[in-house]
Parts: structure tokens; C-alpha cells; sequence
């Protein structure tokens, strides 16, 4: 059951990688082992941090508790050996009543500059979009109030626009879809540009239009999936100065987030890049990760051979929920196999690359 993948074994057995990834795998399969039996075993079992710094760029907080989720991320930086934790926004619809956005928790962040950062827009600007989607109306005015509401956000010091999403199966938040190169997508792109802020996208992979997965439930969630690989496209290529990252590989619901189409798409859109999130409770489709925790051989490939354009986003909850294995923990192992000059990248560089100085300046800072 717990097969060692030969072939990864080959591929890296006379390299000093191996003996790194050999003494992990002892830490993976004790971790793995105490996510499954957390409440048997001792409190000795604590979680693996990463093994050189990283930024978590894709977490959630407890909106109806901002201070103390504030104060157990901060909490939780050293423990994980994580330079910086960013929050993003729930992408939501104005339907919802447990709707909220940035300004929740703003002035909690800014207590910690450099320690954390916030994006904006999930729960006013994907609203608007999904509004527009049910309306059919993103005329003058609908596109003036958006662009109105993006500066607001920046103004008040957002780093980037998330969680947008283009396709959201139900879960925190309701069901969601619109199609990628909507014209307030579009229009986004032309803010982030603009302002030199990525856009951080939930968008479960559907390259042709598909009935729902059989292991989903309809309703809440649509009954049939639309295509949106092609009009993803279109968003990348509509303003290659928009620098989109494609949320939650790892975390693949429609079982389409393959190996060969990140690649295809890193290789035709420069403005690409992607977060990591491997979730031990729910288990993408196209997992990264072996049953013996160890990245699948094609993925690591994919990894090396793309290290410009890979962020760690764990879509960690905080306060880290008590009775659900931990996001983040799941992430960093994966990410504690990198290649050093590989992880160093997706670790911190990369995200100080995306975000600019609103991270760059804190993380150089931090090295000195
Ligand atoms: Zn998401
Ligand atoms: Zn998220």
C-alpha cells in the first residue's frame, strides 16, 4: 500500500536531494501518522516546520474573531518558521449574509506590518462579479463602481485582489461561477497592471464543458460545469503586465488540474504563477503527493523546471481549527523536499517578486 515510487527513487538516489528527502520522509510518514491518530499519540508528535523560510501567501482568518485570529497567526510564524502570513479575502456573492472584506480585519494587520499583509475584493469585488453574471449588466456604470470599489481597496493598503474566483465549488462559500475574460475580469487585470498588484483566482480546472463530478452534489453546486480554460487564456494574454496566480494546485476538484496543463499554461503565460496548498483532509484529484508523502516525480519535475513561478498558499485557517489535520503542515512537507535553490524561491523570492515591496522590503529587512 505505502509503495515507494521507484522511479523518483532512481532519479534521485545519487544526489545529495535523496539523503535530504530520505531523513524527511521518517518526519512525513511520523506526521502522517499523527494526523490520523492526533488524539492517541503524544503531544511529543509536533508538527514539522519548514525547513528555511517561507511566506504563506494564501490564508484565512476567523472573521467574526479578527484579533484573536490576528494574534494566532502571529503566533503561529515561528512555529512554522514562516517570514510572513497574507490573508485573503473568501470569494462570495452578495446573496450570502456571512459576507465581509478586508476592512474586517484591516486594522488588526496593520498592527503587524511585515508579519502580515492582506489582499481585498473577495467579498465586494468577485460579488460584483458574480452579480454581474446573474444580471448580464457590466455596462459604464457597473464598471465604474467596480473600478471605484478596486481603488478603494488599494487606497486602504491591500497588496493584491483575492480570493477572486471563477469557479467555486460550495463549501465556506456558495457555489460560484463566471466566465474568466468577463469583462470585470478583464477590467481587473487592467487594475492590478496598473498598480503593479496580482490577482489571486479560485478556478477549479474545466477544460470542455462536464457534467458536475459524481462525488458532488447538485445543488448546491451547478449541475453542469462550463469550460474555462480557453477564456483563462484570454484573461492571461488581455494584459500580460496582470500577474494572475492560479490558486490551490494540489487541490483539484474536477480532476483536470494535470501536470501537462499547469505546464502548457506556464509555458504560454508568463504572467502565470500558482499556489501550493495540500490539504491532508481533502485530497485533490491530481495530488502532488505520494501515500508515502513524498512529491510524485512529474510534479517535482514541474516544480524545478518552473521556480519562478510557484508561491506556497496552504489556505491555512487561523485560529488553526482544533479537530482538522493542518493545511500548512501538509504544504511544508511538501515543500521541505524541494531542491534548496528551488524551495529558497518558492519559499520567499518569488512572493517578493509578485507582490513588489509591499513584502520585498519587509523580507530583506528580516535578512538583515
Ligand atoms: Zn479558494
Ligand atoms: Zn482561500
Amino acid at each position: 500500500m505505502k509503495r515507494l515510487p521507484g522511479k523518483l527513487l532512481t532519479t534521485l538516489s545519487l544526489s545529495a536531494i535523496a539523503i535530504a528527502a530520505l531523513v524527511l520522509v521518517a518526519h512525513v510518514s511520523l506526521a502522517r501518522q499523527s494526523s490520523s491518530q492526533a488524539a492517541k499519540l503524544p503531544a511529543a508528535m509536533e508538527p514539522v516546520p519548514a525547513v528555511t523560510s517561507f511566506v504563506e501567501e494564501h490564508a484565512h482568518f476567523d472573521e467574526k474573531d479578527p484579533a484573536g485570529a490576528v494574534r494566532s497567526a502571529v503566533a503561529a510564524l515561528g512555529r512554522e518558521n514562516a517570514a510572513m502570513i497574507v490573508f485573503q479575502i473568501s470569494p462570495d456573492t452578495f446573496e450570502h449574509p456571512g459576507r465581509y472584506d478586508t476592512e474586517i480585519i484591516l486594522s488588526e494587520v496593520k498592527k503587524h506590518p511585515g508579519k502580515l499583509a492582506i489582499t481585498g475584493g473577495g467579498g465586494s469585488l468577485n460579488a460584483m462579479i458574480m452579480k454581474s453574471v446573474a444580471t448580464g449588466d457590466a455596462g459604464p456604470e457597473v464598471r465604474k463602481e467596480f473600478k471605484a470599489r478596486a481603488e478603494e481597496l488599494l487606497r486602504e493598503g491591500v497588496i493584491g485582489f483575492g480570493e477572486m474566483t471563477a469557479e467555486h465549488f460550495d463549501g465556506f462559500t456558495p457555489y460560484q461561477a463566471a466566465p474568466p475574460d468577463h469583462p470585470l475580469f478583464l477590467l481587473l487585470a487592467d487594475l492590478a497592471a496598473e498598480h503593479n498588484v496580482p490577482i489571486d483566482l479560485h478556478m477549479e480546472a474545466v477544460p470542455q464543458d462536464m457534467p458536475l463530478p459524481a462525488d458532488l452534489k447538485s445543488p448546491p453546486n451547478a449541475s453542469r460545469l462550463h469550460a474555462n480554460i480557453a477564456a483563462f487564456e484570454r484573461l492571461l494574454a488581455h494584459n500580460p503586465r496582470a500577474k494572475v496566480i492560479w490558486a490551490h494546485l494540489g487541490s483539484d476538484f474536477t480532476g483536470f488540474r494535470t501536470v501537462e496543463l499547469d505546464r502548457r499554461l506556464l509555458l504560454g503565460h508568463p504572467n502565470l504563477y500558482m499556489e501550493i496548498k495540500t490539504d491532508p483532509d481533502a485530497h485533490g484529484k491530481t495530488y502532488p503527493l505520494g501515500f508515502d508523502g513524498k512529491i510524485k516525480s512529474d510534479w517535482l519535475k514541474l516544480f524545478t523546471d518552473f521556480p519562478d513561478r510557484f508561491v506556497i498558499g496552504s489556505d491555512q485557517h487561523y485560529p488553526e481549527p482544533k479537530d482538522a489535520d493542518k493545511r500548512w503542515q501538509e504544504t511544508i512537507l511538501l515543500f521541505n523536499q524541494l531542491p534548496a535553490d528551488v524551495r529558497k524561491k518558492i519559499g520567499t523570492e518569488n512572493v517578493a517578486a509578485i507582490y513588489g515591496n509591499s513584502v520585498a522590503s519587509f523580507l530583506r529587512a528580516a535578512k538583515n
